[in-house]
């Protein structure tokens, strides 16, 4: 019998003994193409210069905490990510994963704020159907009804606009663009409402990933957003730890947008599933306002900074840039979605089928023209995750209640090495 507390305490699951390339290998030697448990592995399971940088770093340094010393592989990383950054972000704060990410952006905001003698700027906005982690700050930023409903009671107060899901939300006769900016506007229209000078901070994935599958924004939305967040002193918090790492095609899913955020989240490829590791890049106006002010991030976990995770994690970066994967993305994922349009667009169970780069979504429903959800009931992301899993293949089905209305999708985020056969 099996000690482990897994997730899902009902299922036995297979148990993983090795990686290679695409696929993942069970005890029992059966193959699995890894489309993305949740679009970790960017690199595919063996790649050999990620395992000789962990090797080679656990034999020079394990750890070493960062409240006394710095790394050499934390100081490179940190040079080569701002290298490739978007706008004037200027440091990075490396945390253990997504969820830490988030929630250290928020007490980040929340920092800055007091240190520039603002602190009645308290209120964060985000957005509903979106996810941002599962520690209780981040859990209370995403909006995902189904995540929080259990733990509702213990959440910090945030307040949610809608996010920009055209093929949902769009109304008949109404462009693109114009559907953009409408939705755009209500993050105005709620920083009036709580009141411009009680509002730190607005938080959204640039191309939303679990909750909704793949959905990136319309043209002209994010670059309103912008304009709000300066118009009102508001910092930007972009949430990439799904998109980015160029997984859309860019380094940097925000690039595809022409903006960029006052902090940003990455995660997930940032190790490639090597090492666990997130990192929380800020701009240097926020980093100044900490270093000439208190001198003192009120925040920080044990493991911040991990010399062997950073070490993982640069050898990533080395990788997606010298060999251009993010192009490679790009490519690979127009085929992915030509391939996906040939076999079910005209399926009368797929709704939409979307998505940037290697990051797409298939949405599914009852009935196209009406666009209806499928009865939650049904349970449709349980059964399609193991009848895939059977199969031999590893996608990311969600069911999820999205502002009353339910909804089925199957997220797809293979390895950038993925070749046209797999
Ligand atoms: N933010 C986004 C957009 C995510 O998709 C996730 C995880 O799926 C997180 C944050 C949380 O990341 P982690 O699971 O590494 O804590």
């Amino acid at each position: 019998m099996s000690h482990v507390f897994p997730r899902h305490t009902k299922s036995q699951l297979p148990v993983a003994v090795g990686g290679e390339g695409c696929y993942l290998i069970d005890a029992d030697g059966k193959r699995y193409l890894d489309c993305g448990d949740a679009a970790v592995s960017c690199l595919g399971h063996s790649n050999r210069a990620v395992i000789e940088a962990v090797q080679s770093q656990v034999e020079k340094i394990a750890f070493a905490h960062t409240g006394f010393m710095t790394s050499e592989p934390a100081e490179a990383l940190a040079d080569l990510l701002i290298d490739h950054a978007p706008g004037d972000l200027d440091r990075v704060y490396f945390v253990s994963g997504g969820s830490e990410a988030t929630e250290a952006a928020i007490k980040l905001a929340r920092q800055y704020f007091l240190e520039i003698g603002q602190p009645e700027r308290r209120h964060v906005i985000a957005r509903r159907q979106s996810y941002h982690g599962n520690t209780l700050g981040a859990l209370s930023a995403g909006g995902n009804a189904w995540r929080r409903a259990q733990f509702a009671p213990m959440l910090i107060e945030m307040t949610h606009i809608a996010p920009c899901y055209e093929y949902a939300e769009k109304q008949d006769g109404e462009s693109s663009h114009a559907y953009g900016q409408r939705v755009a506007d209500e993050l105005e229209a709620e920083i009036l409402r709580l009141g411009p000078e009680t509002v730190m901070a607005f938080m959204a994935e640039p191309v939303v990933g679990a909750t909704l599958g793949a959905v990136p924004a319309v043209e002209g939305y994010f670059r309103r957003i912008r304009e709000i967040c300066d118009q009102y002193g508001v910092l930007l918090i972009l949430d990439e730890v799904m998109c980015g790492m160029g997984r859309t095609g860019h380094l940097f899913a925000c690039d595809h947008d022409g903006i960029a955020p006052d902090i940003l989240c990455i995660a997930k490829g940032l190790g490639a599933g090597y090492q666990p590791i997130g990192a929380m890049l800020c701009t240097s106006r926020i980093y100044k306002a900490i270093q000439n002010g208190s001198g003192f991030f009120q925040h920080g976990h044990t493991y911040v900074g991990h010399p062997v995770a950073t070490a993982a994690a640069l050898a990533v970066l080395k990788e997606l840039t010298s060999q251009q994967l993010p192009l490679r993305a790009e490519f690979m994922g127009q085929r992915l979605q030509s391939a996906l349009e040939t076999a079910f667009s005209e399926h009368p169970n797929v709704g939409d089928i979307r998505g940037r780069g290697l990051f797409r979504g298939i949405e599914l429903v009852s009935d196209r023209a009406g666009k209806t959800p499928f009865d939650p009931a049904l349970g449709l992301a349980g059964k399609i995750k193991k009848a895939a899993l059977n199969a031999g293949l590893i996608c990311y089905p969600m069911s999820g209640t999205r502002d009353g209305r339910s909804g089925d999708h199957i997220l797809l985020a293979p390895p950038f090495i993925i070749d046209g056969a797999q």
